[in-house]
């Protein structure tokens, strides 16, 4: 019988894709036979849609749903959106234990994700598989240590935070969810970076030649050793390797067809990002004044929050691109394509007509982009996406910002159409290009037989292997 590993990503397509594309790598290349529990509570139709079509892929991967969990009493609409993950994590997660016994033969890990760590109660040896960036792993793993010494406000502290072994992080570019530590969000994500040290090891996704600083660090670095840290292993980059196409993917995909090499611009801001309605009209002036071609998925304004459509995104709303500015659709009409909702992201990134990519930086996306060798234009929203966006400027060089603060102010179209033209025609867009080249290239051999993310999962399955 094949050897059996479980799996159990939070809700939310960010953890929840990494995790699917481990779970089909260990089926497909390494001889697992995988069950992968999912949280259907307030799940989102994208991750309905997915889990449909992943069911067929093969005999050896099971989905299993855990029962919608009744968060009537414990979820309020006030909620901030890492409190509502949690929340439901912690009440999807119960009945999970009996389950776990059911299962034949009894897993030898299950793979959680930061939100899911109630999960280290089991009695099975948990890996967490840390889909954010390293930054974000490196600032979780010294939480705990920040969260004693600092009496107030991280965000009053006068000086860029330093985390033993890394680049000091800005403090306009720390996480949301640590700005104001009263709230229940701050403590909800401390709970469960603190139980990141008990877990058996720590998978990210990531590679050794883009991330060498950090990754050292947090093998090697004495605050990291001292914690402990659980071994780490760099696996990445994963992501999605193919999508269902529907009838206006395809339509999509045909029009990319016809437009010359490096010519379009995707401009998609995650799984979850909203814009105002005032910035949503300046970023349409902007593209169109650039005169760039470009596919721009629109979703329907929400002046609250930028993260709006986390839990929906994929169902149908009322139309957003009736927030467009007037006459917007025709006059681009031939040079820009307007998706509501949601694109098919891998596929337009792998298009060959596709130049370049405003997005939000969510880490997804962002590996995305660079193992297609695509340069970005960072425009961050929520979570830790700032603080890829510096990274991916500062250290990466495939990135340039859209504006230096775009959190509270609105962007203005002459600034999007100055950035837009200078990546897609500028000198500083050819560099950036070219950057892009060789981190396709070097995402390409880490993954490769021998690569350093080869052998990193190497040595995971056999310790897996080894306890069969
Ligand atoms: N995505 C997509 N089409 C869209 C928006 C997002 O396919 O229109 C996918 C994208 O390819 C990525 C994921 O959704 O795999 C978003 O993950 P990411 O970590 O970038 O951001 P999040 O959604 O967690 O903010």
């Amino acid at each position: 019988m094949k050897p059996h590993v479980a799996f159990l990503p939070s809700p939310g397509m960010g953890h929840f894709i990494p995790l699917f594309q481990l779970a089909r790598s260990l089926v497909f290349n390494r001889g697992f036979q995988v069950s992968f529990f999912v949280i259907t509570t307030q799940a989102s139709a994208a991750q309905d849609h997915f889990i449909r079509s992943a069911a067929e892929i093969s005999p050896d991967l099971r989905i299993i749903s855990l029962p919608e969990a009744d968060v009537s009493g414990v979820m309020f609409e006030d909620m901030r959106l890492l409190t509502k993950i949690c929340v439901i994590a912690r009440e999807s997660i119960k009945p999970i234990k009996p389950m776990l016994i059911e299962l034949n033969p009894t897993p030898v890990a299950l793979i959680i994700d930061i939100f899911t760590t109630d999960a280290i109660e089991l009695s099975i040896p948990v890996y967490s598989f840390f889909t954010a960036s390293t930054s974000l792993l490196a600032l979780s793993l010294y939480m705990p240590t920040l969260d004693l010494e600092v009496e107030g406000e991280f965000v009053d502290l006068p000086a860029p935070v330093e985390i033993p072994g890394c680049k000091p992080l800005l403090i306009e570019d720390l996480l949301d969810q640590v700005k104001d530590r009263k709230n229940d969000e701050y403590k909800w994500y401390l709970l469960n970076v603190s139980r990141l040290k008990y877990a058996a090891g720590i998978l990210v996704n990531s590679w050794e030649n883009l991330d060498i600083q950090r990754i050292t660090a947090l093998k090697q670095n004495a605050f990291f050793r001292s914690i402990p840290t659980p071994p780490v292993f760099p696996i990445g980059p994963l992501i999605k390797v193919e999508e269902t196409l529907t009838a206006k993917d395809a339509e999509i995909l045909a029009w990319l067809d016809n437009q010359p090499c490096e010519s379009v611009l995707l401009v998609a801001l995650g799984s979850g990002g909203t814009l105002s309605s005032k910035q949503l009209i300046e970023l349409a002036w902007g593209l169109e004044m650039s005169k760039q071609k470009f596919i721009l998925v629109v979703r329907k304004p929400t002046d609250a929050s930028a993260s709006g459509t986390y839990f929906t995104v994929g169902s149908d709303e009322d139309d957003p691109l009736a927030y467009l500015p007037d006459g917007f659709l025709e006059r681009t009409r031939g040079d820009g394509i307007v998706v509501p909702t949601w694109v098919p992201q891998i596929s337009v990134l792998r298009h060959r007509s596709t130049g370049a990519f405003l997005s939000h930086c969510g880490w997804n996306s962002t590996l995305e982009s660079l193992v297609q060798g695509i340069p970005i234009i960072a425009w961050p929203l929520f979570a830790e996406q700032r603080m890829n966006a510096t990274m991916l400027v500062e250290e990466v060089g495939v990135a340039v910002k859209a504006a230096p603060k775009i959190v509270e102010a609105v962007v203005g179209r002459k600034e999007i159409e100055t950035v837009v033209r200078e990546v897609m025609e500028g000198e500083k867009g050819k560099m950036m290009r070219r950057r892009a080249a060789e981190l396709k290239r070097s995402a390409a051999e880490a993954l490769e037989s021998g690569g350093s993310s080869h052998r990193s999962l190497s040595l995971l399955v056999d310790i897996w292997k080894s306890k069969y």
